[in-house]
């Protein structure tokens, strides 16, 4: 994730009664949980890590369960030695149907030692949690995917459809992404029916119970948009009517009362479904109605009071830096604001740009798009062969729980995927807390159990989806 995900409830996950040392784990759980403390105990962030060195370690895992050199692809580009991807390949026997893409990212947000009570490199298990930069994203994940890639080929697992697996460098923002660079250089290599990436994640409340668990389908794009006004500016003495500052601030006014219109996917509108007899109230009734009849507008009104929820109903943008002027006593020669929009599925960059300057209506006022990343494309269908195989597996465990469907309002790089052609879903089965496991933030962890659970749980999801 390079962006903080939708919150429900803030309140901090009280402490639980669990022991200070490792449990036990079963047998298969400590050979993941090895491959798990190997990835976090590699720093991969973008100061002084190194992505190709993770991935060389999770390549010669893969090598010693068996599988040959043609099947293991280091891809690593002279100019970016450090930001190298693995792929591997599990065939199939049926070389008709498509194959299934398990996507991870190697890479982690920066952490600082000084600002973390444990060392942020060294994977510790204490009171029932994995704490380390990256235990939650995403390395709970990638460890999964090489253990299962592992576990498949020792058991002489002989899927029907071929498993490939993409572990890649960049994800956190950095110049250089690795999913974006195998999709434009090594598509084949990497091409498949669908792809299962981070996000999605199952949210558990304070005292344990879970909630719900999440599958992410469609994303917003995120984009930022630099708005300017030039002035000739003179002695502040001698003021004029037209002043930078003022006619930027006139725009930003527009553009904060604003409210872009109300947009629906699959995901959506059948995570309002599902969450509104779950949440009850006032706002759990706003969104009963308003899956029902997407163009009730008092309902969406109604959802769009907590700001998680807005966010899953339409486009949204919100100043969030400025600069201007250069003197306390000169009219301002310019005025530059960023302004960040997180763009509803199926929403173009340029389309945006030119609703800000119809807004603003000040010609005068220039909005750029900044470089980032590629618009999202449409929502991919939840089809029922993605579905199924997830329901089932669920509910076989956790009947009472509901499998919500979700519009992600941070962005991964499922965004390079999906409008290239290849759907790409949200799904860990990994419960997170309240806090969100602390993603990008201090002391980042995740619960021991959540993510041995999870790890079954997929496991039998992604057989299911290849056998
Ligand atoms: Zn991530």
């Amino acid at each position: 994730m390079d962006s903080m995900r939708i919150v429900i409830g803030a309140a901090m996950a009280a402490m639980l009664a669990f022991p200070a040392l490792a449990q036990n784990p079963r047998p298969d759980q400590a050979r993941y949980r090895d491959i798990f403390k190997e990835l976090v105990e590699t720093d991969t962030t973008l100061s002084a890590g190194s992505c190709t060195l993770a991935a060389e370690k999770m390549a010669a895992r893969l090598r010693s369960a068996g599988y040959p050199e043609s099947d293991l692809h280091l891809i690593v580009t002279p100019a970016n030695p450090k930001e190298g991807s693995l792929v591997a390949v599990l065939p199939g026997s049926d070389t008709r149907a498509k194959p299934v893409l398990l996507l991870a990212h190697l890479d982690v947000v920066e952490a600082k030692r000084e600002d973390w009570s444990r060392d942020p490199f060294t994977f510790i298990e204490e009171y029932g949690y994995f704490y380390g930069r990256g235990t939650a994203d995403d390395k709970a994940q990638t460890a999964i995917w090489v253990d299962m890639l592992m576990r498949f080929k020792r058991e002489g697992f002989k899927p029907r459809r071929t498993l490939k697996m993409a572990l890649t460098c960049g994800e956190e923002g950095a110049p250089f992404n690795g999913a974006r660079h195998l999709m434009t250089e090594h598509r084949a290599l990497i091409d498949a029916e669908f792809a299962i990436n981070e996000g999605g994640w199952g949210r558990i409340d304070e005292k344990g119970r879970r909630i719900y668990l999440g599958i992410n389908a469609g994303e917003k794009t995120p984009v930022n948009y630099r708005l300017e006004v030039t002035n000739a500016g003179g002695h502040s003495m001698r003021p004029v009517k037209d002043n930078a500052i003022y006619r930027l601030s006139a725009a930003l006014l527009k553009i904060g009362a604003h409210d872009f219109p109300v947009q629906t996917t699959d995901a959506s509108l059948g995570f309002f479904a599902k969450m509104g007899p779950e949440l009850g109230g006032e706002i759990g009734a706003a969104m009963t109605a308003f899956a029902k009849n997407p163009k009730d507008m008092r309902a969406a009104a109604v959802i769009a009071t907590d700001p998680a929820y807005n966010a899953m109903l339409r486009t949204t943008c919100v100043v969030t830096l400025l600069d201007a002027g250069h003197a306390n006593n000169a009219l301002p020669q310019r005025a530059g604001a960023n302004v960040n929009c997180r763009i509803f599925p199926g929403g173009g960059i340029e389309q945006v740009a030119a609703t800000l300057s119809e807004l603003i209506g000040d010609a005068d006022v220039k909005v750029t798009a900044a470089k980032g990343r590629n618009a999202g494309g449409a929502a991919p269908p939840l089809t029922e062969a993605v579905m199924k195989p997830i329901v089932v597996a669920a509910a076989r465990r956790w009947p009472e729980v509901p499998v919500v469907p979700m519009l992600e309002i941070g962005a991964t790089d499922a965004s390079y995927l999906t409008p290239a052609g290849i759907p790409t879903y949200g799904f860990t089965g990994i419960f997170f807390e309240p806090d969100g496991s602390r993603l990008h933030g201090l002391n980042e962890r995740v619960r021991v159990d959540a993510v041995y659970d999870g790890r079954d749980l997929i496991t039998e999801v992604v057989r299911d989806y290849i056998k």
